[in-house]
C-alpha cells in the first residue's frame, strides 16, 4: 500500500490521512495529544479522543464528526477501518486500513504493559506497518513500571516528611491521570494544575477511577503532592520549599535532571521502549515496516539487521552502510 509522509500519514490510493497536521478532507486521530490531534473536514476518532478534543477546543461548525469505538468497523468507499487500543493515553488508537490493496496498521503513539488509566495496546496483523518510534534505540529499556511506581510514591513521601511540598512535573493528558492513580492506590490526594483537571474530568465522565483530589488554586497545597504540566511550573518560583520530578521515559538519560530543571527524574513513559517495539513489529509481522517519530533511521536498521523489510518514512536508511 503506497503511504507517504505528507501532511502526517496519508494514504493516497484510499484518500486518508493519519493524524494530519493540518486540516484534511477525511483526518483519522489516534489520540488527543496535541501533536496528533485536530479537526478536520471528516474526523474519526475514538469516542474518548473525541471528548478529550471538546474539552481543549471545541469542532468547527459544518464538520462530520465519527466516532468509532475500539474494534468496530467504520467504512469510507475506498477502505475499511478499525481502531485498535494504543495503550498511550485514554482513548489512544492504533488504525487498523484495510483495502483492495491490502491491510495497513499505524500505531500512533503506544505503549504495550500494564497501565492503569488506558486499556493494554493490542497487535494486530497487517502487510504493512506504520510504526512510532519514539523511544528506538536499545539503550532504553524502561526498568518494571512496579518499581518506577514505588520510586515516585518514596519520593513524595520522603519530601512531605521533610516539610516540603513534592511537585511532580507531568503533561495534562495521559501522565498525570497515571500519576493521579498511582498516588489513588497509595491513599494520597493529590493537587492538580486546572488544565490535568480539565483532561481528568473526561476521564472521570468515561468510569475512570483517578482518586480523589483537588484543583490548586494557588494556596491549597501546604503538606500535599502537586501534579503540574511542565509548561505551568514558572508559577511555582513564589512557592518556595518545593521539590520537583520529572516523569518521563528520557528520565533513562544521565543529564535528564539537568535538561529539566527539577531535582528527580523518574522513567514512567506512555511509549514503548526498543524492546518492546521490536516485540509489536514481530507480532504484526508485516512485510514492509516504515518507521515515523523518533530514532526513525536507527530503528529501521535495528529491524533490517532483524532481516525484515524496514525503512525510515521520509528518507534517510543510510545507516546500514555505517555497520
Ligand atoms: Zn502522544
Amino acid at each position: 500500500m503506497e503511504v507517504r509522509l505528507r501532511n502526517g500519514i496519508h494514504l493516497p490510493g484510499c484518500g486518508l490521512w493519519l493524524d494530519p497536521k493540518r486540516k484534511a478532507p477525511i483526518g483519522v486521530v489516534s489520540h488527543a495529544h496535541s501533536d496528533h490531534a485536530g479537526w478536520h473536514e471528516v474526523t474519526i476518532a475514538t469516542p474518548a479522543t473525541m471528548d478529550l478534543m471538546r474539552a481543549r477546543k471545541p469542532p468547527p461548525a459544518g464538520i462530520t464528526l465519527v466516532e468509532l469505538p475500539y474494534r468496530e468497523i467504520f467504512t469510507t468507499d475506498r477502505a475499511r477501518i478499525t481502531l485498535i487500543p494504543a495503550g498511550h493515553v485514554f482513548g489512544s488508537a492504533q488504525v487498523l486500513v484495510e483495502t483492495e490493496e491490502g491491510s495497513l496498521l499505524y500505531t500512533g503513539d503506544f505503549k504495550r504493559g500494564e497501565s492503569l488509566t488506558c486499556e493494554a495496546a493490542a497487535s494486530v496483523r497487517a502487510g504493512t506497518l506504520v510504526t512510532e518510534c519514539t523511544f528506538g534505540r536499545s539503550r532504553y529499556a524502561f526498568p518494571p513500571i512496579e518499581e518506577t511506581r514505588k520510586r515516585i510514591v518514596g519520593f513524595c513521601n520522603r519530601v512531605l516528611i521533610e516539610g516540603e511540598t513534592p511537585v511532580l512535573l507531568a503533561y495534562s493528558l495521559g501522565k498525570a491521570q497515571e500519576l493521579m492513580a498511582i498516588l489513588s492506590r497509595e491513599g494520597i490526594s493529590p493537587v492538580i494544575h486546572e488544565s490535568v483537571a480539565a483532561m481528568s474530568a473526561v476521564y472521570a465522565k468515561h468510569g475512570v477511577d483517578l482518586g480523589s483530589h483537588m484543583v490548586w488554586n494557588g494556596r491549597n497545597h501546604g503538606g500535599r503532592v502537586m501534579i503540574i504540566p511542565p509548561n505551568a511550573r514558572r508559577r511555582l518560583a513564589a512557592l518556595g520549599n518545593i521539590r520537583s520530578a520529572v516523569l518521563s521515559g528520557w528520565a533513562l538519560n544521565a543529564d535528564a535532571v539537568y535538561r529539566y530543571g527539577c531535582d528527580e527524574a523518574f522513567p514512567l513513559s506512555d511509549h514503548a521502549d526498543h524492546g518492546e517495539l521490536i516485540e509489536h513489529v514481530e507480532e504484526v509481522c508485516a512485510r514492509r515496516v516504515y518507521t515515523v517519530h523518533g530514532f526513525t533511521e536507527e530503528f529501521a536498521g535495528d529491524l533490517r539487521y532483524l532481516g525484515m523489510d524496514a525503512l525510515a518514512l521520509g528518507g534517510g536508511n543510510q545507516l546500514e552502510l555505517l555497520r
